[in-house]
């Protein structure tokens, strides 16, 4: 599903993505409540299972790295529950809550060090710039589905 988002509020939204061990691990509820904890305000959130060509479509920009393969099988692996998150400045302070991508070497009380089991099964997806969280919501979300953003309705 591709959307034509505007450029409006360009770094207040990022998109998460409760992966399929965070829905496998009966987490989502713990989970969403560390963002809401956070102040991140929900504005989009739907729960679906990945196919391939998404997964690949999604994660494009790691298609030449050695553990591309294995994270598409496992993003496939079963439900994920995509989430627009809004609060100023989205994308550093959601990367901040959710830690390093590796939960050993994240920090004490985030996320994937609460909960991820290693480097690949990491619980949560979250954008790393303004333009890719913009390029993720559209893989999500249509504008109808997205709701109380400034110009978009
Ligand atoms: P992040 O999700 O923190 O932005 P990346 O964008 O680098 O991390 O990688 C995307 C996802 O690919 C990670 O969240 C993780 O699920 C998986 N991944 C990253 N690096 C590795 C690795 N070295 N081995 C296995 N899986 C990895
Ligand atoms: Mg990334």
């Amino acid at each position: 599903m591709r959307t034509n988002l505007t450029e409006n509020n360009l770094n207040n939204k990022t998109l998460a993505i409760l992966k399929p061990d965070c829905t496998r691990k009966n987490l989502i509820g713990k989970v969403i409540s560390h963002f809401q904890n956070a102040g991140f305000k929900i504005r989009g959130m739907k729960m679906i299972k990945l196919t391939e060509d998404s997964a690949k479509g999604f994660y494009e920009v790691h298609k030449e790295r050695p553990f591309f393969n294995d994270l598409i099988i496992y993003m496939t692996s079963g439900p994920c529950v995509p989430i627009v998150l809004e609060k100023e400045n989205a994308v550093e302070e959601f990367r901040k809550l959710i830690g390093a991508t590796d939960p050993a070497k994240a920090e004490e009380g985030t996320i994937r060090k609460l909960y991820a089991d290693n480097i690949q099964e990491n619980i949560v997806h979250g954008s790393d710039s303004n333009d890719n969280a913009l390029k993720e919501i559209a893989h999500f979300f249509s504008r109808k589905e997205l709701l109380e953003i400034n110009g978009w309705q």
